[in-house]
């Protein structure tokens, strides 16, 4: 039997990695220009970080981590997010020096076992934000800004972005009560996993993907007529700095988004043809989940984007880039002492910067040729016995067929002139 990839994982060819390592780019430059630093953090954890950090009742926890014990008996978890794991860090290493904000991002695969489909891996790929020590609407409106310019510079211009509050430790129980009132006489018609969620989690239900839950959950009380002072006028600032800054939003008072831990501002920023369900990147302010993981009580706030989706929406519309990695140079030997001086011609080029193909297999001059047109280099310079008992190279244009000698020495000089390096 063929050995295949795992189910629910993926091999990124050539032709993909390009336009991966152009989105790696864009996320490292745009980062920087916010002022963001970089942690990289393992790729699992003890368990309990992430029951901790994410939450018990979250689908996450109850039925996707990829769970295995060391050898000593002790849990472990393959992270399946990464915010959990850059608290546990910001913790750890007292980065919260002298009370200054921390502005931290992550990129890396994650790891969820979930029914494979399209567009959803159980090795997958995010990159994130996480902000902590500030509870300024501003930092919300920065990550917010920062999240949608960066698609914005890659081309997806149709963004939505829906924003919701669902209020602090303060004012959710209140609406928490008023939602478990208003739907446990109908909590038989619920679908079963809402069913068991009902009483324990209750928001939860309001973004259930099952039809029949939805219809049931259409006149529920809104959470925005319920947020205390403290969190309505957190969310009023909110608002008022985005619309300075030409990000448009919808207020979704449905979005109550997959963790447990969210306080005050949830948002999600979603491309116009990949429907509801597919948000591009989502996120939300947790101002108690550093307390929650062993840490000082520190407001935060962040984001996850997941590269797949991002992958599809930028292949659906062509928008990849154009990137160049013609060879200069082809060089091509006929013989087996031509292939050694050129062998170690190539590599001289290449240490000085070069693109330089040759071949590697001893075909005929046609079908070095062949190769040569193939690439795309503008030339190609041939080694037969004529040229190597006189220390030259015939070089080939390859748009006119125009050929002349010159010495190998002069090919440096010659490649400089060329390409006016
Ligand atoms: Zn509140
Ligand atoms: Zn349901």
């Amino acid at each position: 039997m063929k050995i295949q990839a795992p189910k629910g994982t993926y091999d990124l060819l050539p032709n993909q990695t390009i336009l991966w390592r152009h989105i790696e780019a864009q996320i490292h430059q745009i980062f920087t220009e916010y002022g963001y630093d970089e942690v990289r953090t393992p790729m699992f954890e003890y368990t309990d970080l992430f029951q901790r950090g994410i939450g018990d009742t979250t689908d996450i926890v109850e039925k996707e981590m990829f769970t295995f014990s060391d050898r000593g008996e002790r849990s472990l978890t393959l992270r399946p997010e990464g915010t959990a794991s850059v608290v546990r860090a910001f913790i750890e290493h007292n980065l919260a020096n002298q009370g200054s904000i921390a502005k931290l991002y992550y990129y890396g695969p994650m790891f969820r076992c979930e029914a494979p489909q399209a567009g959803r891996f159980r090795q997958f790929n995010q990159f994130g934000a996480e902000v902590l020590g500030s509870k300024d609407p501003r930092v919300d409106a920065e990550i917010i800004s920062l999240a949608v310019n960066f698609y914005r510079r890659l081309g997806v211009t149709d963004l939505d972005v829906n924003l919701n509050s669902i209020g602090c430790t303060e004012c959710r129980p209140l609406y928490r009560q008023k939602l478990i009132e208003h739907l446990r006489p109908k909590s038989e018609k619920l679908c079963p996993n809402c069913q068991r969620r009902l009483e324990r989690n209750p928001l939860r239900l309001l973004d259930c993907k099952n039809e029949s839950c939805r219809r049931l959950t259409e006149d529920v009380p809104l959470i925005t007529t319920t947020l205390c002072p403290d969190c309505g006028e957190h969310f009023e600032k909110l608002c008022k700095i985005l619309d300075s800054c030409d990000i448009k939003y919808k207020l979704n008072p449905r979005l109550v988004r997959g963790f447990d831990y969210y306080t005050k501002t949830v948002f999600e920023v979603l491309a116009g043809d990949l429907g509801s369900q597919n948000a591009l990147c989502g996120g939300g302010r947790y101002d108690g989940l550093v307390e929650e993981c062993g840490g000082k009580p520190t407001p935060g706030i962040g984001f996850a984007a997941g590269m797949e989706r991002l992958m599809m929406v930028l292949e659906a519309r062509s928008l990849t880039p154009a990137v160049e990695k013609r060879p200069h140079l082809y060089l091509a030997p006929l013989g087996d002492e031509q292939q050694v001086i050129v062998f170690s011609l190539c590599i001289k080029l290449r240490e000085a910067g070069w693109i330089v193909e040759t071949d590697l297999q001893g075909r005929s001059l046609k079908a070095q040729l062949k190769s040569a047109d193939k690439s795309g280099t503008p030339l190609v310079g041939i080694v037969g016995e004529d040229e190597l008992r006189n220390n030259q190279i015939l070089i080939r244009k390859m748009n006119t067929s125009e050929q002349e000698l010159i010495s190998i020495e002069n090919l440096a000089g010659y490649l400089e002139h060329f390409y006016e390096k």
